[in-house]
């Protein structure tokens, strides 16, 4: 907890301070953010470091691995889904990225493949870029690593094509108001990759 209540000190005397004016604004307005972002829970890719975003300027949701599951209204638990459903029926943004990165453990998992021992919950989460995972599996033999930077490119595809199953984002794409963008942020050399859909 040290390291929260640190940083949130230093947040509160510092960054928030400066923008107090912002926060209030925030507060009376709500926010208006043009852009949702999906990125993974890793702790080294968030998002408004990345794209350099201060308080109301993009709208994220974080899950293992960057993943958009398909379009299923079945009452089940669905964390990212809800987000997407909020950001673009309510708030109206008009473009929602999806950003991967390098050394994704939630990919390296996937990789590993079934009964590596990844617990109660990740596995089943992962199952959604089974697809990627077979397509990378299918190409020329490559070193483990490099079927990982494989898969997590392949990743972003999948989610991009589920984006697409949703009908409230397939009728805004389809009309021009919204935009889809696959991105892939590689740790080590700090480059933002382009990741066109399958
Ligand atoms: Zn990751």
């Amino acid at each position: 907890m040290k390291t929260l209540r640190d940083g949130y000190e230093r947040f509160r005397n510092g960054f928030w301070r400066d923008n107090r004016e912002l926060y209030s604004t925030l507060a009376r307005d709500g926010q208006s953010p043009p852009a949702m972002v999906i990125a993974c829970a890793d702790s080294r890719v968030a998002p408004e470091t990345v794209f350099d975003c201060g308080p109301g300027d993009i709208f994220v949701v974080r899950n293992v691995a960057a993943l958009v599951p398909p379009y299923a209204p079945d009452g089940a638990y669905h964390g990212t889904s809800s987000a997407l459903e909020f950001a673009v029926t309510v708030l109206g943004v008009r473009t929602i990225a999806v950003m991967g990165h390098s050394r994704c453990g939630g990919i390296r998992a996937l990789m590993a493949g079934p009964g590596n021992g990844h617990g109660d919950f990740i596995s089943g989460w992962m199952d959604i870029a089974r697809s990627a995972r077979a397509r990378v599996c299918d190409s020329p033999a490559a070193d483990f690593e490099t079927q990982c930077g494989a898969c997590e490119h392949e990743a972003i595809r999948v989610s991009l094509a589920n984006l697409l199953t949703f009908p409230w984002i397939a009728a805004r794409v389809q009309a021009g108001t919204l935009e889809l963008a696959g991105l892939h942020f590689d740790l080590a050399s700090g480059q933002l990759e382009d990741v066109e859909p399958a």
